[in-house]
């Protein structure tokens, strides 16, 4: 056994510890981590591309495992006191409700209400129980908030923060990680938290889909957390609790609509419109835009205009620092694309989408960005406005959608 295990530690994708119990990712003519059939081969060595994206797999590359069944230590609470408003109460004993039917449940709450605190308590039942966590993110900026919130609350407990540059810590009874590292584990989670899974495309949805059930433990279950649940998840009917309330009671923005013609941009010229709101602007602004080129474009007119702004997207150097010189308020206007669209919070601003129009958006992201908006009890006259080129489908379900919750 020992051989196997040093083996498997020298290949490329390092996806065991010497602890765990090796478990083939490629076996039975199949991919057990993406369901996928059409297997390759190569030199008689069978892999898997269609789930390449997550590090290409063969047949010597193996599912994480948890060492135990029981988690060997006793759970020891910290001293903490979790403050929850009324709504989060409800839902959370839902949850704890639907654990002990082993069922899983889905919380529908919008932006802003407090999600990750609303699992607090199935989560320290489950500790008790000497049993353990996943809680899959997609996005590892919010990875490592929820990580953090975790830890403060659960100042006793092994947690293990995992995305790809990550290394497992394998004594943790809690698993924070990206939804890609889900894919890696097998039956290895007694509650599963999933935070915004809808925010993916459907394709993704599929694999990931099958990964919640390949790393859950036969009786676990499974907690979907979502602020913009798609039609797929509704379909399931899933028990699912709604909190349509931000936490401090106020309600979604409603967007406002403005159209845009992109010419006058290319042109350095700014519509009289946006000229007026920006010398009136009494608050920060995000400016959110799809498209990197045209995110330069509109900074480098507002220079001209004598605005100055910073843009952050997912290849821009030191985007953490400007991110964070703007949560500090030492940046006035921030153009972003969609890498602040969720799981971001700052205090007083305001939010524009300049092309909502763009297929790159998709209902749950216009809600998102919505949702940036207002989220400080103390701050309430954000406004958001998507400035677009047509009205399309995807903008009308997602002002629909806000209405809907805020009329619940
Ligand atoms: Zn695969």
């Amino acid at each position: 056994m020992e051989n196997i295990y040093n083996q498997l530690t020298l290949r490329k994708h390092n996806y065991i510890e010497a602890k765990f119990t090796p478990i083939k990712m490629i076996n039975f003519g199949k991919c057990l981590r993406c369901g996928n059939r059409d297997l390759t081969i190569n030199n008689g060595v069978k892999s898997c591309l269609n789930c390449q994206e997550l590090g290409l797999i063969d047949q010597f590359t193996y599912f994480y495992t948890l060492p135990f069944q029981n988690y060997p230590k006793d759970y020891q609470k910290s001293d903490n006191n979790l403050l929850l408003t009324k709504m989060q109460i409800k839902a959370s004993s839902f949850i704890v409700n639907q654990l002990k039917t082993n069922k899983n449940c889905l919380i529908w709450a919008v932006c802003g209400a407090g999600k990750t605190e609303i699992t607090f308590q199935a989560i320290e039942c489950i500790l008790q129980k000497k049993l353990f966590i996943g809680f899959a993110i997609p996005r590892i900026d919010v990875l490592y908030d929820v990580y953090d919130r975790l830890k403060q609350y659960f100042k006793l407990v092994e947690i293990s923060l995992l995305h790809g540059q990550k290394k497992i810590n394998k004594n943790a009874q809690i698993y924070v990680l990206t939804t890609n590292q889900l894919l890696n584990f097998k039956d290895a989670f007694d509650l599963l938290i999933i935070d915004e899974v809808d925010a993916f495309p459907y394709e993704y949805n599929q694999k990931f889909e099958y990964a919640t059930k390949t790393s859950t433990r036969k009786n676990g279950s499974i907690v979907y957390l979502t602020s913009t649940p798609s039609k797929v998840m509704l379909e399931k009917q899933l028990p699912t609790f709604v909190i349509s309330k931000r936490w401090h009671n106020y309600l979604l923005p409603v967007p406002k609509l403005e159209f845009l013609n992109y010419k006058l941009l290319k042109n350095y010229i700014l519509s009289p419109y946006i000229l007026y709101l920006l010398l009136k602007l009494d608050k920060q602004l995000i400016i959110f835009i799809s498209n990197i080129s045209l995110g330069y474009q509109i900074s480098k007119v507002l220079n001209f205009y004598n605005f100055k702004n910073t843009f952050v997207h997912s290849k821009a150097k030191h985007k953490r620092k400007y991110i964070n010189a703007f949560k500090d308020q030492k940046i006035n206007i921030l153009i972003s694309t969609t890498i602040l669209e969720r799981g971001v919070t700052f205090k007083n601003i305001d939010v524009w989408i300049l092309d909502s129009s763009s297929s790159l958006y998709n209902i749950a992201s216009l809600v998102q960005i919505a949702g940036r908006v207002n989220r400080n009890i103390n701050f309430q006259n954000g406004q958001v406005i998507f400035f677009y080129t047509t009205i399309n489908k995807t903008i009308t379900e997602a002002i629909k959608q806000i209405k809907y919750l805020n009329n619940l």
